[in-house]
């Protein structure tokens, strides 16, 4: 099958019904018409037709080699430097569409699930682990053009260092291995746009101390005893003039509880090795094509920002003031160093032994953690410029009603009528201060993980060795 279109991705994820938990009850009908997804759905949908606009099939897709069809790029496992142009252009051509704003558009898992099939030789010869099994399961996705959600992180029951002393029984672990396949019973967090994906990817992030919570497999998301539980909407069909960015893209995150669920031995393609678990996450290329993703995505989502600062600026005129100047600048700043560290990921790339090219590991774990600290900076700045703006804000309904002609006189700014200028400022608010756009914030902060710990990740694993001999160097011979 080439690569879908929005009705027929649509049409797959109604089909789905998985059990999704919303307000205390189960969701019933569409997941496309309810308030809470179509908005999401829809944005998704939009981003399914650009694969097939004649305009922008050449970037968005690529010819697969087993069935010929036209398939999706963000499926593509990069052989050459080009390829991972192509990747980038992919990415970011989506990302345009939401403003970046979409933290897991289909090619993020796309992505994933492709980093773990060019990883698929780290799992030969390993006990209880199965490369066939995940190629095919790339494979199916691939040409399916399949969407995926996942789960790699345990329940916050207890992060103390000794934790791994308690039974623990919150965390989704193997609780039986039967003829049939694993059986998964406990919690796991958390799936953003769990239950509205064909299937759902679970894997256990590092760290685990117990063979049984060690295991990677995929599975349709409507498997029996999965439920995926959702926190309160922030879009619930609210109109895009009002709510411009959580009318359209609000992912929604769930906590995905795992009720005695039987995963078929043919979707398994590890258990019970907590090594090849943990080799297969530090070693195999998930972190630098799943970070090139992020930060080709995150450089889009700067330029919004950036847009959006521009604007406020010019509307209420006030880019003669050195201070405002910059603050502009310090986006200006985060958006350039992203696209530097990018590219130089990509000049740095290295073909591995499979002939697949990766991009340089460090510049990018750079660029994540730099963004996690600098994101929530960035939404400061437009508070700082927006000011009571941000407040000034009142709805469509109200400019629509008999006082809609003195708002329009009075909250005008240079050229802008009242309600377009609101129609600005709706925007920044949305981005930066709605509930929509504090999980924004979070989301930068923390979706790749703890800024702490990455942070140590990048001191273990950057190379000293020619700074420390400069200094040895100066040292003796200057
Ligand atoms: C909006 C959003 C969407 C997400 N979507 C997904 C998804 O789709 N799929 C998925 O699998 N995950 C998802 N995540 C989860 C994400 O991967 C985690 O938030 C991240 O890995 C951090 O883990 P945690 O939230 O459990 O924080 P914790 O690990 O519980 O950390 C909480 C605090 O304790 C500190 N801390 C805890 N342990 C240590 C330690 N060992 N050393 C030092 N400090 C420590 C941290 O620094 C932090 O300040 C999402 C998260 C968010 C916020």
């Amino acid at each position: 099958m080439p690569a879908i279109s929005g009705d027929e991705y649509k049409e797959r994820v109604d089909r789905i019904n998985a059990e999704v938990w919303l307000d205390g009850e189960r969701v019933a009908g569409r997941i496309s018409s309810h308030p809470a997804f179509k908005g999401v759905v829809q944005t998704q949908g939009e981003l399914y037709d650009l694969q097939l606009h004649p305009d922008h099939t050449e970037e968005l897709t690529f010819t697969s080699d087993t069935t010929g069809n036209k398939i999706g790029t963000s499926y593509l496992i990069p052989k050459t430097k080009e390829d991972l142009e192509k990747r980038r252009k992919m990415i970011q051509c989506w990302a345009r569409h939401s403003g970046g704003l979409l933290g897991r558009s289909p090619d993020y898992m796309n992505t994933v699930l492709a980093s773990f099939a060019a990883s698929a030789d780290l799992l030969k010869g390993e006990t209880n682990c199965y490369p066939d099994r995940l190629l095919s399961i790339y494979e199916e996705a691939r040409e399916q053009d399949l969407t995926f959600t996942h789960t790699f992180v345990n329940p916050q029951t207890n992060r103390g260092k000794l934790a791994f002393l308690d039974e623990d029984v919150t965390n989704a672990r193997i609780v039986r291995r039967t003829k049939a396949g694993l059986i998964i019973q406990g919690a796991k967090l958390l799936a953003t746009q769990g239950g509205m994906t064909d299937q759902i990817i679970v894997f256990s992030a590092p760290g685990i101390q117990e063979n049984a919570h060690a295991y990677g497999f995929s599975i349709p998301s409507n498997t029996k005893g999965l439920k995926y539980i959702c926190r309160e909407s922030f879009s619930n069909g609210h109109s895009s003039y009002n709510s411009p960015l959580s009318s359209k893209f609000d992912e929604m995150d769930t906590v995905v509880i795992f009720d005695d669920v039987l995963v078929p031995w043919e979707r398994v393609f590890l258990h019970d090795n907590i090594r090849a678990a943990d080799n297969f996450y530090k070693k195999g290329k998930f972190v630098p094509f799943t970070l090139h993703q992020i930060i080709s995505r995150q450089i889009v989502k700067l330029e919004f920002l950036l847009g959006i600062a521009h604007q406020i600026v010019a509307t209420i005129n006030i880019g003669d003031y050195q201070h405002v100047q910059a603050k502009v600048v310090e986006i200006i700043k985060g958006l350039e160093s992203l696209k530097a560290l990018l590219h130089y990921s990509e000049c740095q790339a290295e073909m591995d032994n499979n002939g697949t090219m990766v991009p340089s590991v460090e510049p990018l774990y750079v660029a994540i953690n730099q963004t996690q600290e600098l994101y929530p900076r960035l939404i400061e700045i437009i508070q700082l410029l927006g000011a009571s703006g941000l407040m000034t804000i009142p709805q469509e309904e109200t400019f629509d009603s008999s006082v809609g002609e003195e708002l329009n006189h009075y909250l005008k700014a240079g050229d802008w009528k009242g309600k377009d200028r609101v129609a600005l400022f709706r925007l920044a608010w949305d981005l930066t201060m709605s509930s929509f756009g504090s999980r924004q914030t979070l989301y930068e902060r923390f979706f790749f993980g703890d800024p702490i710990r990455i942070s140590q990740t990048i001191y273990q694993m950057y190379d000293e060795k020619p700074s420390i001999s400069l200094v040895s160097w100066f040292l003796k011979e200057s």
